[in-house]
């Protein structure tokens, strides 16, 4: 496995094509906008050297029978789906961010499983080409961006009837050595700071789409790869001189590209679909279901940290010991431990797939997600609601600083005795950054949209939840006979 220091100067070798603001940025490692949201994905392979926290930081491969990073794992039973998500909400707790690292992670599962399938209907070799692949990515422990979402142009259309054929990526040409494939992934989570990304359909396809039923895996410095940087809510405030205290989370972050495939040449081993659109939606199933899975553990780990920022803005404020107060902080735990149960439930409740790995449940999958598209909201509203309205209004780091009004912040911002004015803007800032700064793109709208908007999940839901048998337990209890 890799050291967090090994991980960094990995990054540092691959020449990127990635643009922020209307730039190129020569060198995303070190720069002050990406380095948090890498910092974060550092923190899975600095967790992972710790003693510790090997159980639920690593496992033993089923194709090289190496200890590996969990982050690379094909889960084998369902102790490995439950430790999946006790470690999700473990880095979610280091980092108050988005880790990034899962994308791949579930993707591997779901392109495993799903190639082993395609083989069987149709003699392909995907199968075996993505077993090498992933041995490969286990053996360097590499950081996957597991890619999905297309930009989808006009939502009525299917992919081969929008006006621009590229608004799903798609094949423009087959070789004899491989593919050529053109289009776009839309809000890639991790991105910049992933070696490879692995690409799967958007949705399911018809004949008519087949060209853009196709999965791959190409390196993230590939010609003709292009990576825009997505912006953040407050996200400049890293580049002012104070942005320590101002950012409320200085050190991790989380982030999103949109990334643009140009003509991008993938030679046939890296390629695990090509044009079996009667796939595509089991993949899509497979995928979305591991990380509806994955938010029942990254969004309780970061929850955890709001949770006890409110309760500190709380001690700080002198309001603990109110009863509403109290009462708060218990329905924000209720709501947090309620998405965890989701994960864990779905998770012990998975099955094994005909090419052997463990899937989640996928209707308490959807279910879990479900779920994270509204109570992280509540979460959020009811940390506001105990913070503050100072959490919005209050002075910067550089007035605290300044030598000619800094004593006015200091003695007006000033909570309970014993508690310094800097801790308690620390905290409010921290709380700003995870209900409306920077941290916000992960813990609110990514709960909303990340791994499928919610209705994508009722879709799911309604297919999955059997309803004829309950008609049927009804009518046994009704004494009902037709
Ligand atoms: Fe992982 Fe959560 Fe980020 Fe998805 S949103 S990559 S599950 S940390
Ligand atoms: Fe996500």
């Amino acid at each position: 496995m890799m050291t967090k220091d090994q991980y960094i100067e990995s990054l540092r070798k691959l020449k990127m094509n990635v643009w922020y603001m209307g730039e190129k940025i020569e060198n995303p490692v070190d720069h002050p906008m990406i380095r948090p949201s890498l910092n974060s994905v550092a923190m899975t392979y600095e967790l992972a050297e710790k003693p510790e926290y090997q159980e639920v930081m690593t496992a033993i491969s089923n194709l090289t029978g190496k200890r590996i990073n969990r982050f690379c794992h094909l889960h084998q039973n369902t102790e490995d789906l439950v430790n999946k998500v006790k470690m999700q909400r473990l880095c979610g707790q280091k980092t108050s961010a988005c880790f990034q690292r899962c994308v791949g992670m579930d993707a591997f599962n779901a392109i495993y499983s799903t190639t082993f399938e395609i083989d069987q209907k149709y003699g392909t070799e995907y199968h075996k080409r993505f077993v090498e692949y992933l041995k490969y990515v286990q053996d360097n422990d590499l950081t996957i961006d597991g890619a999905m979402t297309d930009p989808k142009g006009d939502r009525s259309l299917s992919p081969s009837k929008q006006a621009d054929p590229d608004m799903y990526l798609h094949i423009v040409e087959i070789r004899p050595d491989g593919i050529v494939v053109r289009g776009a992934k839309a809000h890639q989570t991790g991105a910049v700071n992933s070696h490879e990304h692995l690409i799967m359909p958007t949705q399911a396809m018809k004949e008519e789409d087949k060209a853009y039923a196709v999965s791959f895996a190409v390196p993230t410095d590939a010609e003709g790869i292009t990576m825009i940087y997505g912006r953040q809510s407050c996200d400049t405030r890293k580049l002012e001189k104070y942005h320590d205290m101002d950012l409320g989370n200085s050190t991790f972050g989380g982030h999103e590209a949109l990334v643009i495939f140009d003509n991008v040449f993938i030679p046939n081993d890296r390629v695990f679909m090509c044009q079996e659109y009667d796939f595509a939606g089991m993949l899509v199933e497979r995928f979305s279901g591991y990380h509806r899975q994955s938010y029942g553990g990254c969004k309780v780990g970061v929850g955890d940290v709001l949770i006890g920022a409110a309760a500190l803005a709380a001690d700080y404020n002198g309001a603990a010991k109110a009863s509403h107060i109290k009462d708060k902080l218990i329905e924000m735990n209720h709501l947090n431990e309620t998405l965890y149960a989701c994960g864990i439930a779905c998770s012990a409740e998975g099955c094994k797939t005909a090419a052997g790995n463990y899937q989640i449940d996928l209707l308490l999958a959807n279910v879990c997600k479900q779920n994270v598209t509204r109570l992280p909201y509540e979460i959020a509203r009811l940390a506001e609601d105990i913070a503050g309205g100072l959490m919005v209004t209050m002075p910067s780091e550089a007035d605290l600083r300044s030598k000619e009004i800094g004593h006015y912040v200091e003695k007006y911002l000033r909570g309970v005795a014993g508690v310094s004015t800097e801790n308690r803007m620390r905290i409010l800032r921290l709380i700003e950054n995870l209900t409306l700064g920077t941290a916000a793109v992960g813990y609110r709208t990514e709960s909303m949209h990340g791994a499928g908007s919610p209705q994508a999940q009722r879709i799911m839901i309604s297919r999955q939840c059997d309803m004829e048998s309950k008609k049927a337990l009804a009518k046994t209890i009704a004494h009902i006979e037709e």
